[in-house]
């Protein structure tokens, strides 16, 4: 009689960034059942030579529905409101198929570039109405072997403001939306589109992940009316605002009070270096601003944070892979990070987001699901000054892509 080993795989001296030095990861039935020094197991085993292990990268803020769409549209886009339009006029073509096509594009660049997580905005309103939500629906169903993904759905073009946006976002939440978003800049009543946004999270239990703003004018601003409705509906730990590039715009003082406040109420920070170094300072001839939130001195006050992908080619960002190796190096570069820095930058893309999106189950640790990502490097801080490539990534214990280091051929 055989019986069965204790492993099915494991993982043999893995560097990883909590323990100083290699260790091997044993996986059992897809989850991680043991971490020590040297696991005795007669199984399969894969040598990672004291290359870096992480538990995948966590995206929170990313739109499938509106990527890859150079090339359809003529004109360069340098506004926020050009690019609101441009992507406005052609959602209406969308299709299930089209959207299909374009997020799963998107999505295997994300799985080869490591992201095992991923929060995806879903725009809902009358001109596409649920075309892109059963897209993406789809994607959620035909790539949880590689990544879990969750829906957020938002009325990208406002609610006062645009008829039959709010009968669709109740008919999304019905239907496969997870969080909901919001984006009160542009509805004619702000508050009133944050207020109600709040009553649909509290009717369907659900998280709030808002557009909040998108400028560098610090003499207005919803951050107060988001911090307030999340205290007077005890959502502490379950909203996000994204983007929040005024908060870049704040003098020391008020940024001070800023901080604060949103750590007091519980309200989380997502910034999308991409998009804000692309679209901000567009007003400037010279001494152009960042425009982007330093996200990780936030966190060092208290502010749960990440940094995420947001648009990938098109109007909003006409680059992008879907990389988050790549964006934490780009805010850290962008954010003026030294070397001391680096381990909170990976933090950003990593550990943050997964609580800021409320997994229970993420992480290295014993009884979490064997989501495991091998980078050609040896710890979190050369993540961010390298860019390492990706080696190979494991969804729940089972091998979903590999990729050779690259071979000199000497003359
Ligand atoms: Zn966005």
């Amino acid at each position: 009689m055989t019986t069965k080993p204790a492993f099915d795989l494991i993982f043999r001296n893995a560097a990883t960034r909590s323990s100083a030095a290699p260790v091997d990861i044993g996986v059992s039935d897809g989850r991680i059942a043991a971490i020590a020094p040297q696991l005795a197991c007669e199984t399969v085993e894969i040598d990672l030579g004291g290359r870096l292990a992480l538990p995948g990268f966590v995206d929170t803020h990313i739109h499938l529905d509106k990527a890859c769409l150079l090339g359809r549209c003529g004109h360069d886009h340098k506004s926020l409101g050009d690019a609101i339009r441009a992507v406005s006029a052609m959602k209406r073509d969308f299709t299930v198929e089209d959207v299909y096509d374009r997020g799963a594009r998107v999505i295997e660049r994300a799985i080869v570039a490591g992201t095992t997580r991923m929060r995806t905005h879903v725009e809902i309103d009358p001109r596409i109405g649920l075309r892109s939500l059963t897209a993406v629906k789809a994607l959620k169903r035909d790539y949880a072997w590689a990544l879990d993904l969750s829906l957020c759905v938002f009325p990208q073009e406002g609610l006062n403001n645009d008829p039959g946006a709010e009968e669709l976002l109740i008919a999304a939440l019905r239907d496969g939306g997870e969080v909901i978003g919001g984006c009160p800049y542009v509805d004619t009543d702000p508050n009133a589109h944050i207020a109600r946004i709040f009553d649909l999270a509290q009717e369907f239990d659900v998280d709030v992940d808002l557009h909040l703003d998108f400028d560098l004018d610090p003499s207005w601003w919803h951050m107060e009316e988001v911090c307030r409705q999340t205290e007077r509906r005890n959502y502490h730990g379950r909203v996000t605002i994204g983007h929040a590039t005024k908060l870049s715009a704040l003098p020391p003082d008020r940024l001070k009070a800023a901080t604060a406040r949103l750590a007091a109420s519980g309200v989380a920070v997502t910034v999308l270096p991409a998009t804000d170094l692309y679209l901000m300072g567009r007003d400037a001839t010279h001494n152009v601003p960042r425009g982007l939130t330093m996200a990780h001195r936030l966190v060092a006050d208290g502010v749960m944070c990440s940094v995420a992908t947001n648009n990938v080619q098109n109007p909003f960002t006409p680059f992008g892979d879907a990389s988050l190796v790549r964006m934490a190096n780009l805010y850290a570069n962008a954010a003026h990070a030294g070397i001391n820095e680096f381990d909170a930058c990976l933090d950003l893309v990593t550990d943050l987001p997964a609580r800021l999106m409320n997994l229970k189950d993420y992480g290295i640790a014993v009884g979490n699901p064997a989501d495991i990502v091998v980078l050609d490097t040896d710890s979190g801080p050369n993540v961010i000054a390298e860019l390492p490539d990706v080696l190979m990534g494991f969804k729940r214990g089972r091998k979903v892509f590999e990729r050779q280091r690259p071979t000199l051929f000497r003359p």
